[in-house]
This record gives structure tokens, C-alpha cells and sequence, in this order.
């Protein structure tokens, strides 16, 4: 079967510290919608939170496992360095003064491959970029919280840390990206698709260290199940240890370490954050897929209180 180009991310994963923190950074300062709140389907003692637009469309989901008390990793090769959000041309002084008032970290803005570019860190010391880009994008914002002229339109796109770009780059364009790019240190790949199509590289000697305050993957998008696995089936004959797809209710997965370490994940466009709530009430119940629904008594003794303030926007 033959496997049609990768258009984009569907989301990022990152492992966070508090998870009532997290809740207030991504949806209070960051203007996120809160659309999914369920657990870790592989450790159910742990929070899954989703933050996209309004309905979490793919190419917009930033994703959590918060741990309370987890160690700190450190951000190096075989990781996602930084995870870019796409915000309109000319929004970046509003930001700026969003974080003051907020008390954000952040880096004073600067051009880049002719784009400005104002990063910041969240309360985990996660490195994130908002992207003033000239560039077209499909993504609705969620504008209840931050007006829609400034609003974050989900993701431009991930900076990759390698410790050899080559590897990394030849997968790429196996996926379909093209080399679009060169500046310093950073090499600049693009998808054909529409909305989160940057992958940037930039080699790194320091190391790796998964933890708080690291993303734990980055996922790719694909159409359906038979687009899926077609590219199980190109990885694995690429010498990849592509795994079975799993179910993760809003979308079907497959992954694999790329040749620097890093987890990609490929997860399907359908069926989407509203197959279990409807659209206008996403992320306010805990929700657990039907294999966990019997111990929904048990989970949720086991998770940290969280208290979301899903109805009034600020
Ligand atoms: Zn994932």
C-alpha cells in the first residue's frame, strides 16, 4: 500500500510537574481550550490533559501527563527542544505584555527565517515559541480568553534536538518534508499540508534526560486507519520498531523511536475529542475509555484533585 505524505503534527505530549498548575498556565495565560481530561491509558494513576482550539483539532492539541512529584528531566538530543505556536503577524507586543502581567519567563522577541519570534517558558520550564507568521492558516482560535486577533492558531511546529541531524532528516523527507530552509544552526523542514507543517533540527551535544519539564513525544498526522498502516508498514520495511496501533479513543496511534531517539508518533485525524462529550462541554468530566470504565471509583480516589473553571472565561 502505498502511503500518502504526512501534512503535519497532530499533537505534542510533554511531561509537566502540578497539574492545577498546568491547568491555569495552558488555559488562563496561554488561552487554551481545556479539551480533554482523562488519564494515561498506560498509567491510569496519572492525568491525560489535552489543550487545543475550540474541538482540539489535530495540528492544535498540546498534551500533558502532569506528575506532582516527578524528577526534572533535561531538554537535549532525542527530544523535542521546543514546541512553536502560530500566532498572527504583529500580536507579539500584546504577548509580551501578557506575560509581564502574568509573570512568564520570556526571551525578548527576535527575527528569525524573516519571522519574529518570542519564546518563553511554561511554569516546568518547558520551552515553548509563538511564531508571528506571514503565513495562511486553516486554525480557528479559541478566542474566549485571549481576543482572536492575538490568539494562538495551534501549532507551527517543533524544533528537534539531535545529536546528528542527517538520520533525522532523511526520515523526514521520506515522510514527505521537504528542506526549506537553513539558518545558524537550524535546519527548517516543511510539511504540504496546511496548518503545523515546520519541523526545524538543530544538533546538540548535551544529552537527553526524559522528566518534568521535557516533551515526551511529538505526533505526526495521517488520515484514517488505512493511511496509518500503510506507514507501519514503510517504517517497519525502513528497519523502524513501529508498535501495534493502539486505541487512545480520540485518535488511533502507532510508535517509533526515530534514528536520534526521539518518540514519533503517528495518530489518525478521526474520530476526534467530541466522540464522548459534546463539543460545547469538552474536557469539564473526567473522562476513562469503556475498558476503564468499571474502575472509575478507583481512578479517580487515585488522581490529585483538580479544579477547573470550565464556564467563565477571563
Ligand atoms: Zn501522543
Amino acid at each position: 500500500m502505498a502511503t500518502a505524505p504526512i501534512e503535519g503534527l497532530h499533537h505534542v505530549t510533554s511531561v509537566a510537574g502540578d497539574p492545577a498548575r498546568n491547568y491555569r498556565f495552558f488555559t488562563e495565560v496561554l488561552g487554551l481550550r481545556l479539551v480533554k481530561r482523562t488519564v494515561n491509558f498506560d498509567d491510569v494513576t496519572t492525568y491525560h490533559l489535552y489543550y487545543g482550539n475550540e474541538v482540539g483539532e489535530p495540528g492544535t492539541a498540546l498534551t500533558f501527563f502532569p506528575f506532582e512529584d516527578g524528577r526534572p528531566g533535561r531538554v537535549g538530543a532525542g527530544q523535542v527542544q521546543t514546541t512553536q505556536f502560530h500566532v498572527p503577524e504583529g500580536s507579539l507586543d500584546y504577548w509580551v505584555e501578557r506575560f509581564d502581567d502574568h509573570g512568564v519567563e520570556y526571551d525578548a522577541p527576535e527575527d528569525r527565517l524573516d519571522e519574529r519570534v518570542l519564546a518563553f517558558r511554561d511554569p516546568d520550564g518547558l520551552e515553548y515559541e509563538l511564531v508571528a507568521s506571514t503565513q495562511e492558516t486553516t486554525v480557528e482560535p479559541w478566542g474566549e480568553v485571549v481576543p482572536e486577533a492575538y490568539a494562538i492558531r495551534g501549532f507551527y511546529g517543533v524544533t528537534l534536538a539531535v545529536h546528528e541531524a542527517e538520520p533525522t532528516a532523511t526520515l523526514l523527507e521520506t515522510m514527505g518534508y521537504e528542506r526549506v530552509a537553513e539558518e545558524s544552526d537550524r535546519t527548517r523542514y516543511e510539511a504540504s499540508g496546511e496548518t503545523a507543517v515546520v519541523v526545524d533540527l538543530v544538533e546538540t551535544d548535551v544529552g537527553g534526560r526524559p522528566g518534568v519539564g521535557t516533551v515526551h513525544h511529538v505526533a505526526f498526522r495521517v488520515a484514517d486507519d488505512d493511511a496509518e498502516f500503510a506507514w507501519q508498514e514503510a517504517l517497519r520495511d525502513q528497519g523502524f520498531d513501529v508498535t501495534e496501533q493502539k486505541d487512545r479513543q480520540y485518535f488511533r496511534s502507532i510508535y517509533f523511536r526515530e534514528r536520534n531517539g526521539i518518540l514519533f508518533e503517528f495518530a489518525t485525524e478521526v474520530p476526534g475529542f467530541d466522540r464522548d462529550e459534546p463539543a460545547e462541554a469538552l474536557g469539564e468530566e473526567l473522562k476513562l475509555p469503556p475498558w476503564l470504565a468499571e474502575d472509575r471509583d478507583r481512578i479517580e480516589a487515585e488522581l490529585p484533585p483538580l479544579e477547573l473553571d470550565t464556564g467563565a472565561a477571563q
